[in-house]
């Protein structure tokens, strides 16, 4: 017979641990169905509000950022504060947390299982997954941007635009002027995108996304050059 949970969560990012850390917590029955493997690798900067590190105090930080700099078309805006408002985690790292500390709340983890559709029924909300069928009263679909969720539910035909992205991560040493609590968001390097500059701990993050399709490479390099970056 097909077990029944009050809730199951499509996806274990950020979205699904943390709703499934605070339903398992509150006592009900949950499942969260994540299709990789913790830990997982996931494309993403990983700076992330410092409201969000006062919920898991024990959770290793990388950097502690204190201002950023917003570049658009080679002029730049910065604000400094004083105190720490953001950290920077490893994805990677915090994701594999936040579910461990979701199952230690008594949620249940499926992983390298992946959602094909949603069934809703009067009665009941089946998950149709490569591993078998999941029954719920509730779904939560926490799968990220191109959402099986999204697509089986709410609006089946349409389909998304792919972002492509290139990150590298570079030992902090090889740069003259490190910050390591500064952060740089630069719009306009790249249509419908943008590039970054994040510390990372002993490393910095240097990315460049866009939907357009673009020779991105190339447009790397240059963006690299033009900010001497690279030494
Ligand atoms: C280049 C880049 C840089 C970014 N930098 C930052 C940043 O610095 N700070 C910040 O706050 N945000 C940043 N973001 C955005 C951030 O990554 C997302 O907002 C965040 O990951 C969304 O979390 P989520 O839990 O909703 O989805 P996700 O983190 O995408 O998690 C979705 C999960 O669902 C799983 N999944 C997907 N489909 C299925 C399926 N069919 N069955 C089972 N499991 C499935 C995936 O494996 C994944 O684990 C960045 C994004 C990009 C692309």
């Amino acid at each position: 017979m097909t077990e029944r949970y009050d809730v199951v969560i499509i996806g274990g990012g950020p979205a699904g641990a943390g709703a499934s850390y605070e339903l398992a917590d509150a006592g009900a029955k949950v499942l969260v169905i994540e299709k990789a493997k913790y830990p997982r690798p996931k494309l993403c900067a990983g700076c992330i509000s410092k409201r969000s590190v006062d919920l898991f105090p024990a959770f290793s930080i990388k950097n502690s950022i204190k201002g950023g700099i917003l570049g658009f078309k080679g002029q730049e805006f910065v604000e400094k504060v004083s105190d720490e408002c953001a950290v920077i985690v490893d994805r990677e790292e915090f994701d594999h947390f936040l579910i461990s500390k979701a199952q230690e709340k008594g949620a249940h983890l499926l992983e390298e299982t992946t959602v094909k559709e949603i069934e809703l029924t009067p009665t009941v909300r089946k998950v149709i997954t490569d591993k078998g069928v999941f029954e719920a009263d509730y779904v939560i679909g926490a799968d990220g941007y191109h959402s099986v969720t999204r697509k089986s539910i709410a609006c089946k035909s349409a389909s998304r635009k792919f972002f492509i992205a290139i990150e590298v991560k570079v030992p902090k040493d090889m740069f003259k002027d490190f910050k390591e609590d500064e952060v740089l968001i630069d719009i306009g390097v790249v249509k419908k995108g943008y590039g970054w500059y994040f510390p990372q701990g002993e490393f910095v993050n240097i990315g460049i996304a866009t939907a357009e399709k673009e020779d991105l490479l190339n447009i790397f390099k240059a963006y690299t050059k033009n900010h001497k970056l690279f030494p």
